[in-house]
């Protein structure tokens, strides 16, 4: 369809009660500076190719309606208050082909929800946001985009000192967030929450039975397929706290994430996660644990009769675990060219990681290899062989199989810490070269050694998006 590239905003959000949000303009900035711009996501968008200004929040957009979003959310499982203290809406984009997606500013001033932070942003985090979710997207992981990271000719000061203050224009499908119904739930507003729940299920599942146990259901099975999609690249998003959790079952909020090399379920990056309470191996259990905190928010809204509403959220909730195991054992058959099930494959899946565990072994790199037929023969890869010989599939249907499966190339902590590290300097190319790799990350047949290989072996720390 061909159209032409227009701001088309709406304002559907703001038709819920005010309690979940409050109108704010961005806070305009010294001297805007466009870093990077993702025309292929503007063309989607049908959005036309505006200069710095109006991704910096100098200049609205026609139709801009700005707004921050109140919600609340367990921090570390310590419940608060909080709200968009560093981020402000423009509006919900109508895309050329009709879809609908939140263009959000994340670093435009403060809100009435900064508490004592400056609602500022620094260059190298937004950048990492823009990386990692533009790799996850090109990894087929549901996600929040980035549109545009410009800086603003203002300095932020972090107990670092002085760092180049950025802003970035994050996509997403919405920004309602498990924090949300908490926000609702703990002003005791059940219509608000009913309203929200109605405004949640129009936008996300509008095909499901217009009640809160099937929008329930419907956004425990994203999270439980979306919990997979991490696990099986190795992704550790570092803050699960309820308030990063959107309801459309996409990943948002990147901060100290990364991407595990070595295989350890124990894997932490956070520099605050002293518990590993967000280590790799802990995620599904945590995506459930928030679940149960929206489960609790939403009791008003399942049932009258007050026993019978809990007993209905203590069986909603544990169906996760059940949907979680049945998406990644799927996803492990696919990531060993498995077609068909039998009984055998789970423990073949276990003994593969315990093994990779001990040896410490890549964990992308080990997919990778064994999907190209790269990796040497060992007693597990007989077992293997003599398993994927029980399919009727050809060698080449499992190898075309795997080669989607297990990607060639994720961002590795090295590079990106590298590409910020130019960037912040003035230096685009090295952004430019790991996002080209990046974005393709099932092109086994390019061989780039300095992208593939590990290069932080130990101790690697991220630091919360300041
Ligand atoms: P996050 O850990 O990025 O998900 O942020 C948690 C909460 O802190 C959210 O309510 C943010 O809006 C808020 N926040 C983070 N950084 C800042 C900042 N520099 N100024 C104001 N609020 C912030
Ligand atoms: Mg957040």
């Amino acid at each position: 369809m061909i159209s032409t590239p227009a701001w088309r905003l709406e304002h559907t959000y703001t038709r819920l009660p005010g309690l979940f949000f409050t109108e704010v303009e961005p806070t305009p900035v010294e001297m805007p500076q466009m870093v990077i711009f993702n025309e292929a996501l503007a063309d989607e968008l049908g959005l036309p190719r505006d200069d710095a200004a109006v991704y910096a929040g100098n200049k609205l957009p026609s139709g801009a309606r700005p707004i921050a979003q109140a919600y609340a959310g367990h921090q570390y499982a310590n419940f608060t208050g909080l709200g968009d203290g560093r981020a402000i809406l423009l509006g919900e984009q109508i895309t050329p082909d009709g879809g609908r997606f939140d263009i959000q500013l994340k670093g435009p001033g403060p809100t009435p929800y900064s508490r004592r932070g400056d609602g500022r942003a620094a260059l190298g985090p937004m950048l990492r946001e823009y990386l990692i979710s533009e790799a996850m997207y090109a990894l087929g992981i549901p996600t929040t985009r980035s549109l545009a990271v410009v800086t603003t000719g203002e300095n932020v000061w972090r107990q670092d000192g002085g760092l180049p203050g950025a802003v970035l224009t994050r996509v997403a499908a919405s920004h309602i967030r498990v924090g949300t119904f908490e926000w609702a739930a703990a002003h005791r507003d059940v219509e608000a929450l009913r309203a929200l729940a109605e405004h949640t299920r129009q936008r996300h599942y509008p095909a499901i039975e217009n009640t809160a146990m099937a929008l329930f259901e419907a956004i425990s099975e994203h999270q439980a397929r979306l919990l997979a999609q991490w696990m099986l690249v190795g992704f550790v998003h570092g803050v699960m706290n309820t308030d990063n959790m959107a309801l459309s079952g996409e990943t948002i909020d990147y901060g100290p994430c990364a991407f595990m090399e070595a295989y350890d379920p124990a894997t932490v990056f956070s520099s605050i996660d002293r518990n590993g309470r967000y280590a790799y191996g802990n995620q599904p259990p945590i995506a459930q644990w928030n679940l149960a905190r929206l489960a609790e928010a939403m009791l008003p809204l399942f049932h009258d009769d007050e026993e019978k509403t809990v007993e209905i959220a203590n069986d909603l909730i544990p169906k996760f675990e059940e949907r979680f195991k049945h998406h990644w054992l799927a996803g492990m058959r696919a990531k060993l060219g498995l077609f068909t099930e039998e009984a055998e494959d789970a423990v073949l899946i276990e003994d593969l990681l315990t093994q990779m565990k001990e040896s410490g072994a890549d964990f992308t790199n080990t997919f990778a290899a064994l999907s190209t037929g790269s990796s040497e023969q060992d007693a597990w890869q007989s077992r293997w062989q003599t398993r994927l010989a029980k399919q009727p599939q050809s060698r080449g249907e499992v190898e075309q199989l795997m080669r989607r499966s297990n990607p060639a190339f994720i961002p590795r902590n090295h590079k990106v810490e590298e590409a910020l590290a130019a960037a912040t300097g003035g230096d685009l190319k090295p952004l430019h070269a790991l996002l080209a790799v990046i974005t393709r990350p099932w092109d086994h047949d390019q061989k780039l050694p300095e992208y593939s290989n590990p290069g932080s072996p130990v101790g690697y720390k991220t630091f919360c998006g300041t």
